[in-house]
């Protein structure tokens, strides 16, 4: 079932409620079924991946099949795998260490579908960033409801299509609409609920679900910074940090943001990149392989960030071969560097998302950590170079949603690894058991054994309850054995 009317708030409270009947009535899937959906979920995207690929590259103008399908196809295939192949381990109780007293007893934890899952997706991976969270919703054992984004119509319309063609509306729906719906969407009393966007959005949404205490997960963005250690600006590094900002065209949540480079390695730093992109883009900026800005709003903020940076004299070098034949394609933005730009430069304090790359020069790795240690908490943070006392400093006292060691990106991929930020970039996380217990609600269950000790300790208290208190807590001289006497008397003083 699709929303598209023009009173969506009604028509979705109406689709959520047909949701959490179904699921009161049917009560948690077990394994069986959990898989079952799982794999109409991966038979779906297999006989749709063509038709997605087309309608992905439609929105955006121009993307390579092959970016899609090993980005988007291949990453939503692995989550179903990993999910399937773990579902059993991670469904069982987990039994629990029992106090003292409580011995004869046994605890455990049990985890159960939380009911409902509400899903906002971006429109960068409009695909993988809708179906990974569905398929984490369904491992879990809830229904669904996904609201893709506006920005990429096609592709949403077809997962709805390919979606309405495998499972019943009380089990997964999609809501298609913009702005407008979304905040209808995140006003829903979801039993949870899962938003991919932007950092401003992300603010009013968790406003939204506060009024129905929604417990939410935020993937937000930011500024992923990339550091490369001193005299490590090498053709590998380089190849990783290209990789990372124009797969996608830079649109991509987790793409370095931004490099700080050793102040001797800036010119090798320079010279690396741009034989990198010619080696990545043979044919330029209207190789096949590399996408178009997904529309004319963004087109426009990535060219006035370039503008605001040359204003204030920063150095704009375009980078790869015949860079200037960007203009000859639809939205086409050619990879840029921009040297020496200012902290307070646009380009500095908004997330790029966008082929562009701002360097600036570092001398120490403490003046490295200070740097992004005075900025919003990111996504990702990546470093190249060795795993020395520097990169150990970096990795302990700077705080991100996760860490690349000479690579970018590739930490998304890992389905053991918990993905999500933290503050500003995101709460919460998804991936990995981090994904299925989020979408779990942790039950605790203590069951009473034969012989119950609590219960001799109750009222009235007699000697019994003097004894339990000596045993709990001790004599005086056992506690100051304990703890030291020194700190004990200090304690007691
Ligand atoms: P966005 O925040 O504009 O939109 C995301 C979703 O929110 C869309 O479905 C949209 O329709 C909806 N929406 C828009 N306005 C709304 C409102 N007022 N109330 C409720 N919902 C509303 O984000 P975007 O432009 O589609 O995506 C780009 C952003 O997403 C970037 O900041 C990027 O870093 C971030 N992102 C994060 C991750 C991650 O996993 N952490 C992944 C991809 C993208």
């Amino acid at each position: 079932m699709t929303v598209v009317h023009s009173n969506p708030g009604s028509d979705m409270a109406a689709l959520l409620d047909r949701q959490r009947s179904a699921f009161l009535k049917d009560g948690p899937p077990g394994l069986a079924e959990r898989k079952a959906r799982l794999k109409r979920l991966r038979a779906a995207v297999l006989a749709h991946r063509h038709e997605v690929a087309d309608a992905v590259s439609a929105d955006f103008g121009h993307r390579s099949q092959h970016e899609t399908e090993l980005m988007e196809i291949v990453g939503v295939i692995q989550a179903i795998d990993y999910l399937s192949r773990n579902l059993r381990r991670f469904m069982k109780p987990e039994r629990r260490h029992v106090g003292l007293f409580y011995r004869a007893g046994s605890a455990r934890v049990e985890y159960q579908p939380k009911g409902v899952i509400g899903v906002m997706a971006p429109w960068n991976y409009p695909f993988s960033l809708t179906l990974i969270p569905l398929a984490t919703a369904l491992a879990a054992g809830n229904r669904a409801m996904l609201k893709p984004s506006e920005l990429t119509p096609r592709t949403s319309d077809t997962i709805r299509r390919m979606l309405e063609e495998v499972f019943p509306a009380d089990e997964v729906a999609v809501v298609l609409g913009g702005a407008d719906v979304g905040a209808a969407f995140s006003g829903l009393p979801f039993d949870h609920l899962l938003f991919t966007g932007s950092t401003p959005v992300g603010r009013k949404v968790m406003g939204a679900a506060s009024d129905n205490l929604v417990p939410l997960t935020l993937e937000l963005g930011g500024k992923s910074p990339t550091i490369i250690a001193r005299g490590h600006a090498t053709a590998q590094a380089l190849d990783s940090i290209v990789f990372g900002k124009l797969s996608n065209s830079g649109q991509t949540c987790v793409a370095p943001d931004y490099a700080l480079v050793h102040e001797d390695d800036l010119d090798t730093f320079i010279t690396e990149f741009n034989a990198s992109v010619a080696r990545f883009y043979p044919d330029g900026p209207t190789s096949r392989d590399y996408a178009s800005i997904v529309n004319d709003r963004h087109f426009e903020r990535l060219h006035s960030l370039i503008e605001d940076a040359r204003n204030r004299d920063a150095r704009v070098i375009e980078a790869g071969v015949r860079p200037e034949q960007a203009a000859q394609r639809l939205r086409t933005l050619a990879p840029t560097l921009i040297v020496g730009v200012e902290d307070d430069a646009a380009i500095m304090r908004e997330e790029i998302f966008g082929p562009i790359l701002p360097v600036r020069t570092y001398r120490t790795m403490d003046e490295v950590i200070d740097y992004v240690n005075a900025r919003p908490r990111p996504l990702a943070l990546y470093y190249f170079g060795p795993q020395d006392a520097d990169c150990e400093k970096l990795l302990v006292r700077t705080t991100s949603g996760n860490v690349g060691i000479n690579n970018t990106m590739i930490h998304v991929a890992q389905d053991d690894l918990p993905f999500g930020g933290i503050g500003p970039s995101g709460m919460g996380a998804y991936h990995g058991i981090e994904g299925f217990r989020t979408m779990s609600h942790a039950k605790g269950v203590f069951v009473q054994g034969r012989w119950n000790l609590p219960a001799l300790l109750r009222a009235p208290f007699g000697k019994l309850a003097d004894i339990a208190l000596k045993v709990a807590l001790g004599s005086d001289k056992r506690r100051s054995k304990v703890i030291g006497t020194r700190e004990y008397s200090r304690r007691l003083e």
